[in-house]
């Protein structure tokens, strides 16, 4: 066999393994050829080289079992829309996320234009949740309004990552790979919270958990090898489905290093979406997790770069 032939075997081999994530077997180790992530799409700018701060660790385990190969990475999400009826009160939701924080958990929040320049007090929530180790992603409806919010959330002292939510997967075309505003750059390197349809219809929303890096608009979900972004996925935000999830990675039912899963709440209910858990259910759930040794508290990004890091492995659970 060629050396050529040789990698492009393990590649397939590899591409098999993580799509199968019933099969429980050991962590493949990776070509020295796996593509290189090009620098230019490399998520950024981090916290860490946009401020040359570190950003706050990921949270360890506090106890549990043995770890498993897969470590399972949670994040919590908000959305803040245009429509100013899906605006959340100031206090209210300030006062969440400084409880929801202090649990251990870690939150991206993606607003769209409209808040961020209609909202008064928009800066201050945008300082002090990011002194709360939140992370500012991009979720805009209109592609040409990415790099406007990114240079927004930067003209408020906060640090955009390069998470964009908010787009329909068929317009692929138009938003990858960077935006500008006024001179100002934003490069996409992360994808969260796809969608097939607008409206949030049944079937519309893509909402396996897992993380991959998508070939097309047409194969979405079909994992490239040397694709240049990457597809965190969020699952249905329902703690019973995140439960379920962890319960399967404890029963060696999943072989990929990192799967991943999203708990998404309405700002202006301030109940996971969609659903009445609020932050007391939040409480349960963080706790529960903790109990098992691979559960990891990440923000979107983060997610993303240990997805990177462990060697891009995809994992999508559930998936056929
Ligand atoms: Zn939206």
């Amino acid at each position: 066999m060629t050396p050529k032939l040789l990698s492009a075997s393990l590649m397939l081999v590899l591409f098999l393994v993580g799509c199968a994530p019933v099969l429980n077997s050991p962590q493949p180790v990776l070509p020295k050829n796996e593509p290189e992530f090009s620098p230019a799409m490399r998520p950024a700018p981090t916290a860490e080289s946009a401020s040359g701060q570190a950003s706050a660790p990921i949270t360890e385990p506090v106890s549990g079992e043995p770890d498993t190969a897969t470590q399972l990475y949670i994040s919590g999400t908000f959305h803040i829309e245009t429509n100013r009826k899906s605006w959340p009160d100031v206090d209210a939701f300030l006062a969440f996320i400084e409880h929801a924080t202090t649990l251990g958990m870690k939150w991206s929040i993606g607003a769209d234009v409209g808040w961020l320049e209609g909202e008064p007090r928009a800066a201050e929530v945008v300082q002090k949740t990011t002194a709360l180790g939140v992370e500012w992603d991009v979720h805009t409806h209109v592609h040409a309004d990415r790099a406007r919010a990114a240079a927004l959330i930067r003209q408020f002292g906060g640090t955009p990552t390069s998470v964009y939510s908010g787009f329909l997967i068929q317009d692929w075309d138009k938003f990858v790979p960077e935006a500008t505003y006024r001179g100002e750059n934003w490069v996409l390197g992360v994808l969260w919270g796809a969608v097939n349809c607008p409206g949030h219809r049944p079937g519309c929303d893509e909402q396996t958990p897992g993380v991959w890096s998508p070939s097309s608009a047409d194969n979405y979900t079909m994992h490239d090898p040397a694709g240049m972004l990457i597809h965190v996925g969020g699952g249905t935000h329902q703690l019973a489905d995140g439960r379920a999830l962890a319960e399967q990675i404890a029963a060696g039912q999943v072989s990929a290093p990192v799967v991943s899963f999203t708990v998404m709440v309405t700002p202006s209910t301030l109940q996971i979406f969609p659903g009445e858990d609020g932050l007391e259910e939040i409480r349960v759930f963080y706790a529960e997790m903790n109990e098992y040794g691979f559960v990891r508290w990440a923000t979107i990004e983060e997610t993303a770069r240990a997805w990177d890091a462990a060697g891009r492995i995809p994992s999508q659970v559930g998936a056929e």
